[in-house]
């Protein structure tokens, strides 16, 4: 097969590239036959070695750049694990938001069909470096210590990192005490190849605002080896710790957290502000990790619902409640609905921390529960949805469609199945106005977008 292929593998071939996937891997073509390879930036010509060949794509790794493109920044090599994750970190931060724009206008057009629909320029970040507020570190072992940090690509050696420069310090801080304290009680590494050893992961999560601070230990063992100095050491190493949280995951799987979660030191949730709403937030439960662009995007969310007071809203995939109390303020009543039940323990706990009364919380799956709403005769003005990457389920969409509310505001991490769903709801009788990308994730491929939908 390959032999009719213009470039077989191993070959060392000059490139010129035009594009960038999805995923940041520039993309050149020899004779209309793409290659991608993940470093090399639109304009720029490379040599590069061919590693794998596909019927329809070539994988190359970059061997010499011939040609620079303006948007290229320099990283040192003594400083590229610190920037573990970061797809775009050779890519100027001017050409990351138009990258973005670019690839949520491309998909909108192709998978969404949408020709007129108003796209808004990236809302990017002032300072984009150390804005993550969650860090989750897989562990191992090398040369008898314990290390952690981040899976080389395609691969599961760990590349061991103290510092990553899109987290807050405060979460690399804890990160790199829990693991020196952790290698100073000889507590083992797990290994996920004969399944034995005790530490899997370390969770850090920071409440930016509140300077609140959680520490996740997840093991496979239900003991923690050395709980007792292990905790006393974390609480007089980490001053900010207010939790301190022990999962075990005893299963063969690549899953972070297991199913048994226990508080071990301190409270049960840390708190944090979004704006001047205040968020009781638990090990489980989903919260956006950009809190600076989490107000900006909320914003968004808020100015697209454009509430006068005297409208029922209901939001989907409602996590901690975080844009159902956002939006309650200006809304008559706010129902949300979300499938972790932990999740929405902390929803009820945080509109009675911040005297919100007119919400109402439901534990299920939107696209069952949101049809029963209906059936009793629940109605929505506004219909807010923010799925997982993967989308809304086709039966809720039908449901809204069915249901009819005046405005749909949607709320995405992934513009493709973001594209796919808007065009059923077009299908369906409704209107996409204005698309605003958002930036919550500076240096990553990753782009976040609201969309207004008004019913036609
Ligand atoms: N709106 C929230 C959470 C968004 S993340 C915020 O901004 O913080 C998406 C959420 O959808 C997660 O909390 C996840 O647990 C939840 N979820 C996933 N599938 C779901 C489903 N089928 N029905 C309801 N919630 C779901």
């Amino acid at each position: 097969m390959s032999k009719t292929l213009p470039v077989q593998k191993n070959d060392y071939i000059e490139v010129e590239f035009e594009d960038l996937t999805h995923d940041g891997a520039g993309v050149a073509k020899v004779e209309g036959y793409p290659i991608f390879v993940q470093g090399a930036l639109p304009g720029e010509k490379a040599r590069v070695k061919v590693i794998k060949v596909n019927k329809g794509y070539a994988v190359g790794r970059l061997v010499e750049l011939l040609g620079r493109s303006p948007f290229r920044v320099d990283i040192p090599t003594e400083e590229q694990h610190k920037y573990g994750g970061c797809q775009l970190q050779h890519l100027s931060y001017e050409g990351q938001l138009k990258f973005k724009e670019n690839q949520v206008r491309q998909v909108l057009t192709r998978i969404g069909k949408l020709a007129d629909v108003t796209i808004h320029p990236v809302l990017g970040m002032e300072h984009p470096w150390k804005y993550r507020n969650k860090a989750q570190v897989p562990v191992g072992e090398k040369e008898g210590k314990l290390i952690s940090g981040f899976f080389k690509p395609r691969s599961h050696e760990i590349v061991d990192t103290n510092e990553s420069l899109i987290q807050l310090p405060e979460v690399n801080e804890a990160i790199q005490v829990v693991k020196e304290i952790c290698s100073e009680l000889g507590i083992s590494a797990y290994n996920e190849e004969n399944h034995k050893g005790d530490l899997r992961h370390i969770m850090a999560r920071y409440g930016k605002q509140s300077e609140e601070l959680m520490v996740v230990i997840i093991t496979r063992t239900t003991e923690l080896p050395g709980k007792k100095k292990l905790l006393e050491e974390v609480v007089s190493r980490l001053p900010k710790v207010k939790s301190i949280i022990h999962n075990v995951n005893s299963k063969r799987t690549n899953v972070i957290m297991g199913e048994k979660t226990k508080v071990i030191w301190g409270n049960e949730v840390i708190y944090d502000y979004i704006g001047d709403v205040k968020f009781a937030i638990s090990a489980m439960s989903f919260y956006q990790v950009n809190p600076d662009q989490t107000k900006v995007l909320y914003d968004k969310a808020l100015e697209y619902a454009e509430l006068s007071g005297t409208e029922n809203v209901i939001d989907a995939y409602c996590g901690i409640g975080t844009i159902s109390l956002f939006l309650a303020r200006k809304a008559k009543k706010v129902y949300g609905v979300e499938v972790v039940s932990q999740a929405i323990e902390d929803a009820k706990r945080n509109a009675a921390l911040n005297d919100i009364e007119n919400v109402e919380f439901a534990v299920g799956k939107a696209e069952e529960v949101i049809p029963n709403w209906y059936k009793q005769g629940v109605k929505a003005d506004v219909l807010v949805v923010d799925p997982p990457r993967k989308g809304c389920d086709e039966a809720l969409l039908n449901t809204i469609t069915e249901m009819k509310p005046q405005k749909v505001v949607y709320v995405s991490c992934n513009p493709a199945t973001l594209a796919r769903d808007l065009r059923i709801l077009e299908d369906g009788g409704y209107k996409t106005l204005e698309v605003q990308p958002v930036d919550m994730f500076p240096q990553t491929t990753h782009v976040e977008c609201v969309a207004k939908l008004i019913l036609n």
